[in-house]
């Protein structure tokens, strides 16, 4: 009897899914809230949209389009466009989960479908991470992904002149899509050290053999770069971001190995927009519900089928870790053999890629790690703003070793105390910090530029006087 594969989420891992499939004699129910085949990869202008080279953002689109032809055409594939999975049911028995989809553009009337398969497929993909600092909320500040998806989809560019700060390769395709659209990208900023980058990628580059055709996209990465003289600091992050209802200026500083603001290296630079993305967070939620267990990355766990723990529930993409659009393909072949009945080892051309689609998963969250593993961005952002009020020295007579920080004497003479809450003084500048913040967001004691400069002087004489006191 013929399988019916149920396959959610069109973006390269679906899409691969679904080909495989049924290429293994499997029918095939695709199921994707977009209008058009690609996922987040493949993203493009929609239809009735008039541009002259709608395909000049962007990679892929020719194996998305055949991919694309394939499943339009096949008789055994049923493609559901603008439909969105919002409910999906586990059965005691432990046969396949059903699947409640809403089908039909928003806004207009939407249809209810109950779609019960013999085996599911989750390619529900990921979505942008962002660190917190002051400022993020302000209009003008985006994630990265979001300023890819108006640069590519609308032809909207986020600012004239634009700062990208976080980490991954994925900064580099987002710096060339706003500087072939037209922005000034003022600079790249990639938060870890280039030495750590560069030991991660440089190291055992056989396992990178079936990812040359990532090699040529980084060497147009940085074709574009020189062209469009795009600066790339490494140990660089935006720390805050400042203006008069909406994002103006930037502070930018180095970064220690933890991600902690090396003190005294803040300069601000003037912006139209910032974008920022710290990675990628999977979209997980149907696989939960599904019944599938997480891994302590927090991805969906997968076996080297792609198989979940849950019964008939297969994932692939970046549900089950970040890799790209190639990896993601990769593992949708594989989960769409399986789910169709076949046995994906059988491949052995296949296994090999995925094996080494693994390595580069792996390879990936080594050269660029999560924030959670470099918190010093997130836990010391309140202390790196500028101090009023408050004189440093009298702050207390220690230094906290981890987080750099004055201690009150009482803490520093309990090393083990180190890492607990802070004491009064602490307190006092965290407050002190936090008040000069809010005024300037409220517009009380908004600074000219003038007042930023010799602000920025007063800081770097605190924090040379600072050095003084702990030498
Ligand atoms: C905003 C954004 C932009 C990106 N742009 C790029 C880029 O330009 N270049 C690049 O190399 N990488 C980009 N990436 C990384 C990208 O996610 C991967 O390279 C690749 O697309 C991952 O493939 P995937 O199939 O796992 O997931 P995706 O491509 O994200 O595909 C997932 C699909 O599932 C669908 N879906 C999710 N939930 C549901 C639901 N409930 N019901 C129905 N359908 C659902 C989505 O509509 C989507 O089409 C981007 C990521 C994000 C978050």
């Amino acid at each position: 009897m013929t399988r019916h594969v149920v396959v959610i989420g069109g973006g390269p891992a679906g899409a691969a899914a679904a080909e495989s499939a049924l290429r293994h004699g499997a029918r095939v129910t695709l199921i994707d809230s977009n209008e058009q085949l690609g996922g987040q990869y493949n993203r493009r202008i929609p239809a009735d949209y008039r541009v002259r080279r709608p395909l000049s953002i962007g990679h892929g689109y020719a194996d998305a389009d055949y991919r694309a032809r394939f499943l339009a055409g096949h008789p055994r594939c049923e493609w559901l466009a603008w439909a969105s999975v919002y409910q999906i049911e586990q059965h005691a028995d432990g046969s396949c989960p059903a699947v409640r989809v809403l089908q039909g553009p928003e806004g207009e009337q939407r249809t209810l479908r109950v779609v019960q398969g013999d085996a599911l497929v989750i390619a529900t993909g990921a979505y942008d991470r962002v660190c917190p600092f002051p400022g993020w909320d302000l209009p003008g500040v985006y994630t990265a992904g979001a300023a890819q998806t108006l640069a590519k989809t609308q032809r909207v560019l986020v600012g004239r002149s634009v700062l990208l700060s976080g980490t991954g390769p994925f900064l580099l395709p987002v710096a060339q899509s706003l500087a072939v659209g037209g922005a000034t990208v003022t600079a790249v900023l990639e938060a870890n050290p280039g030495r750590h980058i560069l030991r991660h990628w440089g190291a055992r580059p056989w396992e990178l053999r079936h990812s040359l055709g990532k090699a040529g996209e980084l060497i147009e990465y940085a074709v574009c770069g020189v062209r469009h003289r795009i600066p790339l600091r490494t140990s660089s992050a935006v720390i805050a971001v400042a203006g008069d209802g909406r994002a103006e200026e930037a502070t930018i500083a180095r970064l220690d190995e933890n991600w902690t603001p090396i003190p005294g290296s803040r300069t601000t630079v003037a912006v139209d927009a910032v974008a920022v993305s710290h990675g990628f967070t999977p979209q997980h939620e149907l696989a939960l519900a599904a019944g599938a267990r997480l891994d302590p990355g927090g991805f969906v766990r997968v076996d080297h089928t792609q198989r979940t723990t849950a019964e008939n529930v297969w994932a692939a993409g970046e549900i089950t870790g970040i890799g790209g659009a190639q990896v993601s393909g990769v593992e949708g072949a594989v989960a769409g053999i399986a789910a169709a009945g076949g046995d994906p080892t059988a491949d052995r051309a296949l296994t090999a890629r995925h094996r080494t689609a693994q390595q580069f998963v792996a390879r990936l969250a080594a050269a660029h790690p999560p924030p959670a593993r470099r918190a010093g961005l997130v836990a010391t952002r309140d202390r790196d703003l500028p101090l009023r009020g408050h004189h440093p020295r009298r702050a207390g007579r220690r230094l906290d070793p981890h987080r750099r920080r004055r201690l009150p004497a009482r803490q520093a003479r309990h090393p083990r105390r180190a890492g607990s809450l802070p004491g009064p003084h602490v307190r006092g500048q965290y407050r002190c910090a936090a008040r000069t913040f809010l005024s300037r967001r409220d517009g009380r004691r908004r600074p000219g530029r003038r007042h930023t400069r010799l602000a920025s002087a007063r800081r770097a004489g605190t924090a040379a006087r600072t050095r003084g006191t702990r030498q």
